[in-house]
């Protein structure tokens, strides 16, 4: 499968030459420019986990670049069976939106996290998926960030008011954490809320398994 790389557009950014000076391709229809190259070096040599420039580019809409229905197709669906799963249940309320975790599901190479995020609904014609970005440490000092939230559904039967909006979400760690693990600080910032006013504590959670 071939692309007509003049029509090429940064996926982070969106912007196409010339707007942009140079484009690095990657697989598919990917592209970086080289301004999107030089954020992601800058986040790379800031060690915070929550950096303004990281939070930045975790909140940007994604570039919609249309695929072939080949591509779409090939994609297979793993079968997906937690090994162990632990209900956790703890619930923390910021910024009127509330932040439920709701279970840890260990798989053979990886652990996922499920939560719920309760707060306004988004307006209609939002055009890109929000996210949570999740950083835990566990009792040994192993440290993980999630996967930028992963897919983020709209549950509307679960929202009891019109004013709230209820979306479930995953988020993909790896690898597993050790035998001597048994318990987790959790700790999670919303980028699209957070940005423009950052809070000096995102959620935390601590849980015990
Ligand atoms: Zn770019």
């Amino acid at each position: 499968m071939s692309f007509d790389r003049s029509l090429a557009r940064c996926s982070f950014c969106g912007r196409r030459p010339p707007d942009v000076r140079r484009m690095v391709a990657g697989p598919g229809a990917a592209d970086i420019c080289e301004d999107c190259l030089q954020l992601c070096n800058d986040i790379l040599q800031d060690t915070t986990p929550f950096s303004a420039k990281a939070l930045e580019l975790a909140s940007r809409p994604p570039v919609v670049i249309a695929a072939p229905p080949e591509i779409e197709q090939a994609v297979p669906t793993l079968p997906r069976e937690p090994v162990r799963s632990i209900t956790i249940k703890l619930e923390q309320k910021q910024q009127g939106m509330v932040l439920m975790l709701h279970q840890l599901q260990f798989y053979e190479k990886h652990f996922e996290l499920q939560y719920l995020w309760i707060r306004p609904p988004f307006t209609v014609g939002f055009a890109f998926v929000p996210r949570i970005i999740f950083l835990v440490k566990d009792n040994t000092g192993t440290q993980w960030t999630g996967d930028r939230g992963g897919m983020l559904l709209a549950r509307p039967e679960l929202a009891s008011d019109a004013n709230q909006a209820i979306y479930q979400g995953s988020a993909r760690f790896r690898p597993l954490p050790s035998a001597d693990a048994h318990a987790m600080t959790i700790r999670a910032a919303d980028p699209l809320a957070q940005f423009g006013d950052f809070l000096p504590h995102p959620w935390q959670f601590e849980i015990t398994f």
